[in-house]
């Protein structure tokens, strides 16, 4: 059976980068019919941080990523933190020294700060473990002395000097890796807490996890994995792993950071956080007005396509096609104008049932009272305005003159400049209107036209300024249909309060 996992560390907001991460992962094990598992890999404790799990449940959940186990809602193979499965790795480390395969290291943080600052390229390796206080360079008495005398120590894998170890990366086809160039990393903290390495293996063994799809800055840990998943005894049982292409920045000079979307103004959380320790707040895509659809599908297509020119995809749409061979080795580079078309897009195919609650609650931030207002006319509204909102908020911008009378007109948009033909033009459409019997864009459209030609004046000269009456500026959709929506009461209103 399928069966993947999103491991984020609850260190902070979720970049756009991790939530993809758990895209992929999400869209596999559906399209496979499998599980999609949850863990929280809290084992650093220096690095934690109040909130970011609620942050990372709430995100997932806004998403539509809905785990099938995660830590509230635990499935037959928790714990789900890591955290909590913190006696059974000691158990493991401490099988590996016992095989030979890693050692105990007593080297205190101060002795290892020294030797960086001796050699600043120092790195604890098997060409210079034998220099430093472990189980291989103190022998087995000394090593049982200081165990027995509780002195602090870790557990160090014990990297074969030059060995070539390779996998089949789902991505990027075969990786080899010369273990020479690779560290002893820790496996086993001061403080009995794994390092990342050793909690990787344990869990996605005892969850058995099939696989993984993981950032590619993980890429160079995969020699140590490899071995771990050897020397455990569980060779056969790994799982498939591919390392996704970066998320680049617009220029495609480098990965993409929080600083770039700082700098350049754009988001790249998924959702606002604020720093606990610091109060900073970082605006996220959820709150800069984004729906989860859009941003899911700008997400899908960071690094993957169908391989058709198709661009618009529904989750379900997503899961169906979803193939690990069209996922691209290259990085893929990060725009935000055209995540902001992803989001027209979606807004343009989303329902206005479901974008209703969003609208109703712009206008009552702006203190419009919605009482009153049929949801039917703010459908039409929404009808009519639809295609220009790059986000639902835009909603105000582009037709909160629906509900309230231009507050000021913008009067250098008339052209021409206003003179007494076009008052009396406007005065007497406004009589004219009244007796209008039918009220509707097509009927007044021919209407005013009719007026015009009479007039002598020309369409523009007349038409703008019926716009900026009813609307106050230079924008908005058809005049007519919005003279329609607004109502004949209404319209000849604006006219008569705006005329001069
Ligand atoms: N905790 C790791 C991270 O946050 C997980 C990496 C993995 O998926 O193995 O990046």
């Amino acid at each position: 059976k399928v069966r993947v996992r999103f491991a984020p560390s609850p260190t902070g907001g979720l970049h756009l980068g991790g939530v993809r991460t758990a895209l992929f992962n999400y869209l596999f094990a559906k399209h496979h019919n499998g599980d999609f598992i949850l863990r929280i890999e809290d084992t650093d404790q220096t690095r934690f941080v109040p909130g970011a799990e609620e942050y990372i449940k709430e995100c997932l959940t806004w998403c539509g990523l809905t785990p099938d186990e995660s830590p509230w809602n635990e499935g037959a193979f928790g714990p789900y933190r890591q955290s909590e499965r913190k006696p059974s790795y000691r158990q493991f480390a401490e099988e590996l020294v016992k095989n030979g395969n890693a050692y105990y290291a007593f080297d205190t943080a101060e002795e290892l700060d020294e030797q960086r600052k001796l050699q600043p390229n120092f790195r604890y390796a098997h060409d210079n473990r034998m220099d430093l206080r472990n189980s291989l360079s103190l022998g087995e008495e000394e090593t049982q002395r200081l165990l027995a005398a509780g002195t602090p120590h870790t557990i160090r894998i014990k990297m074969p000097e030059d060995e070539v170890v390779s996998f089949d990366d789902m991505i990027r086809g075969r990786v080899s890796f010369e273990t020479k160039l690779v560290d002893d990393k820790v496996l086993l903290k001061a403080d009995g807490m794994p390092t990342y390495h050793l909690a990787v293996v344990v869990d996605d063994k005892a969850m058995e996890i099939s696989h993984v799809f993981r950032g590619e800055e993980w890429l160079p840990s995969a020699p140590v994995h490899l071995l771990l998943w050897e020397y455990l005894g569980w060779k056969n049982e790994m799982p498939q792993w591919a390392h996704m292409p970066l998320i680049l920045k617009p220029d495609g000079k480098g990965k993409l950071s929080k600083r770039d979307g700082d700098r350049l103004g754009f988001p790249v959380y998924a959702m606002n956080w604020t720093d606990p320790k610091t109060g900073e707040l970082t605006v996220g895509y959820r709150e800069r007005g984004f729906l989860p659809e859009s941003f899911i599908n700008l997400l899908a297509m960071l690094g993957w396509n169908d391989g058709t020119e198709q661009e618009i995809f529904t989750m379900e749409e997503l899961i169906n096609k979803f193939s690990v061979e069209r996922i691209s080795k290259a990085g893929a580079k990060f725009d935000f104008e055209k995540a902001k078309w992803f989001n027209q897009e979606w807004i343009k195919i989303t329902d206005n049932s479901e974008l209703l609650p969003q609208v109703k609650a712009i206008m009552a931030k702006h203190e419009l009272n919605t009482d009153g207002i049929d949801d039917n006319f703010i459908n039409s509204i929404l009808d009519l305005v639809k295609e220009r909102l790059t986000y639902v908020e835009d909603f105000w911008e582009q037709a909160s003159f629906f509900f309230q009378k231009p507050a000021q007109y913008d009067v250098d948009a008339v052209k021409p400049k206003w003179n007494t033909d076009k008052t009396a033009f406007f005065k007497q459409i406004a009589t004219d209107f009244a007796e209008q019997p039918i009220w509707e864009a097509a009927s007044l459209e021919s209407f005013f036209k009719g007026k015009i030609a009479d007039s002598g004046m020309k369409i523009g000269e007349l038409m703008m300024p019926f716009r900026i009456m009813l609307v106050g500026g230079k924008f908005g959709p058809d005049v007519f249909k919005i003279a329609e929506l607004l109502g004949k009461k209404e319209v000849i209103a604006r006219i008569a309060s705006a005329l001069p």
